[in-house]
């Protein structure tokens, strides 16, 4: 069974899990499992729990692990050792898709993190690709194609893939609806006739909805270009079309006009803006720019002028607690960066090259943090 799911975002979120179960699991075991319900037509309910037989968690503790963003303000310390942005952000990112997270816990017994969410069901794919398509995302867009015959399928997904992009298919109006709930994509290419919901209801509900889907581009795809037809794909919603049957370079065209990252905000060196803008759409303006303020204290407090620990468990502690908020946010090679110092420090190698270079990255970081928010302090007073 294929399904539609951000895979990036639930790698992140099932890492974190993980990452804590085995921090805070001295001995024992750590179970991961992963179970699949039917629920309604076209959709599964997918539900992940990591279960450990650590230390647990006393009930008190337990409400507040998922709010650090309600408590943004700068001021808070760090009660719980680590950055405490991990389940924070991995609870947004859960209810992003539409899902839950939680947690059940015994003291001295061990914890159960899990997570449940609603994914629609996809057409097979017709190539199986290598699983190059996670890496091959940041360069190639990622598309969703809404048509119901396999044939057009075929013939569309395999133009768009050999172009470096990466496709998901549904056969339907509403598995559209669904997929755009549960993944960003940087484009939609809509079939009109379809069974079920066509694609002006589909585009009309996709417009209605609330979140980042509702700027997704829709771009039509038909025979019917008469101008009273392209004013009604307007009307719902639409941005463009294409006729059908596509040529090659149409389809392509459309996909480098409509889902290009000039089309999306400022391209910031670095910083990953898909994750991050998506990020900013889920936690709102305003949270973002708290969000970003700790995010500053805290690369300035670990690795800062004045943070000089020469401990190497010491660094690696906080080069490893910074390496899911930064990647969260965007900041794609700093977390790479802190996952390598953090490396290198638990090994016996010498640190002292990659550790300078992580200081200098992230006072660079906490220089361009000043900038963003400015702007989005900015756009908000605007
Ligand atoms: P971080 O690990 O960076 O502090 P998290 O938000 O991922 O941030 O976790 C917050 C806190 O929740 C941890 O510091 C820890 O106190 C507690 N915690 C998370 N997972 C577990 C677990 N599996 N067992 C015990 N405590 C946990």
């Amino acid at each position: 069974m294929w399904l539609i799911g951000d895979e990036d975002r639930l790698r992140q979120v099932l890492l974190n899990l993980l990452n804590n179960a085995v921090k805070f699991t001295a001995r024992g075991r750590i179970d991961l499992s992963v179970t699949l319900s039917g629920s309604k037509e076209g959709a599964v309910q997918l539900r992940c729990s990591v279960q450990d037989t650590g230390i647990g968690i006393p009930a008190d503790k337990r409400d507040r692990l998922f709010q650090r963003f309600s408590q943004v303000d700068g001021s808070i310390g760090r009660d719980f050792g680590g950055s405490g942005l991990g389940l924070a952000i991995s609870k947004a990112l859960v209810e992003r898709m539409g899902g839950a997270i939680g947690v059940e816990s015994v003291i001295d017994h061990g914890s159960t993190f899990w997570f449940a969410l609603e994914l629609p069901v996809a057409s097979e794919p017709a190539i199986v690709l290598e699983a190059s398509s996670n890496s091959s995302g940041r360069f190639g867009r990622r598309l969703l194609l809404a048509e119901d015959v396999p044939l057009n399928q075929d013939l569309a997904r395999a133009i768009l893939e050999r172009a470096g992009h990466s496709v998901d298919v549904v056969s339907d109006g509403a598995a559209a609806v669904a997929a755009v709930q549960v993944k960003t994509y940087d484009l939609v290419l809509m079939d009109i006739q379809m069974p079920g919901m066509d694609g002006m209801s589909a585009t009309r509900h996709i417009r209605a909805l609330k979140g980042a889907a509702v700027r997704m581009p829709i771009v039509a795809m038909t025979a019917n270009v008469l101008p009273e037809q392209v004013a009604e794909f307007r009307a719902a919603g639409m941005d463009d079309h294409i006729g059908k049957p596509f040529r090659q370079d149409a389809l392509l065209s459309v996909v480098a006009r409509w889902a290009s990252d000039g089309a999306h905000a400022a391209v910031i060196s670095d910083l990953d803006s898909s994750v991050f803008n998506e990020m900013r759409d889920m936690v709102g303006h305003e949270r973002m720019v708290g969000l970003l303020a700790m995010l500053a204290d805290e690369l300035t407090q670990r690795f800062g002028p004045s943070s000089h620990s020469h401990e190497r468990k010491q660094i690696a502690e906080d080069a490893h607690a910074m390496v899911s908020a930064t990647s969260m946010v965007g900041f794609a090679s700093l977390a790479t960066l802190c996952r390598e110092v953090e490396t290198v420090c638990r090994s016996k190698e010498d640190h002292t090259v990659l550790l300078g270079i992580l200081r200098a990255r992230s006072s660079e970081t906490v220089a361009r943090i000043a900038t963003i928010r400015s702007e989005l302090t900015l756009s908000l007073a605007g």
